[in-house]
């Protein structure tokens, strides 16, 4: 039996002090070594336990142990999908002229639009989360997702362009309880090329 396929630790894109003023060093710092970090082991020790019960043929107790596996994995994709939509300010490139410009005029009108709508469902997220912009294959529309932890909320096989986490572990030390601010600052450090490079690929495929 092929044991356990491990989830790994990616490495970030750029350094912990090229965020700042919109995300410290030290927030960064916490929130990818120590958060990030911990859906990664999280994530390869419930396999662990599950290899090991196949191995003895012993029982799972599915229900807690996939729902846990579920908010590990999922928090490990959504941090890597993150990470890689921010860059410092002024090297995500922009947005005019993109694709995803075009395709965002065309699904909410305006980027303007889009961009209230994007920030009022991140700051709508009840207790922790995330917002998501996604594009859904069936309609070939884009839409906004509002996940709930890492893990609920979403719509199966639509793909994850932009992500942003609004837990309270990405934002405290910098913003204290004040999630509107940190969205508001959000804005300054997203890579729209790798969205735009996001939503290339998944026209494509
Ligand atoms: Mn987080």
């Amino acid at each position: 039996m092929k044991c356990a396929t491990y989830y790994s630790f990616p490495d970030l894109p750029y350094g912990y002090s090229d965020l700042e003023p919109y995300m410290s060093k030290e927030q960064l710092e916490i929130h990818y070594l120590k958060h990030h970090r911990s859906y990664v082991t999280g994530s390869n020790s419930i396999i662990d336990t599950i290899c090991n019960a196949r191995t003895n043929n012993s029982e799972i107790d599915q229900r807690s142990t996939l729902k846990n596996l579920s908010f590990n994995v999922g928090g490990h994709i959504l941090h890597s999908l993150f990470w890689n939509n921010l860059a410092p300010k002024g090297k995500g490139g922009n947005i005019e002229g993109s694709i995803l410009e075009k395709r965002i005029k065309d699904d909410f009108g305006t980027v303007e639009r889009f961009k209230k709508e994007f920030s009022a469902a991140a700051a709508n997220v009840e207790g922790s989360g995330w917002a998501a912009l996604v594009l859904c294959p069936e309609t070939n529309r884009l839409m906004i997702m509002q996940i709930e932890k890492h893990n609920t909320n979403i719509y199966p096989g639509c793909k994850i362009i932009l992500v942003l986490d609004v837990f309270e572990h990405a934002y405290y030390l910098d913003y204290k309880n004040d999630r509107a601010k940190y969205i508001e600052s959000f804005w300054n450090i997203v890579n729209w090329d790798e969205v735009d490079r996001r939503l290339g690929d998944s026209i494509l495929s």
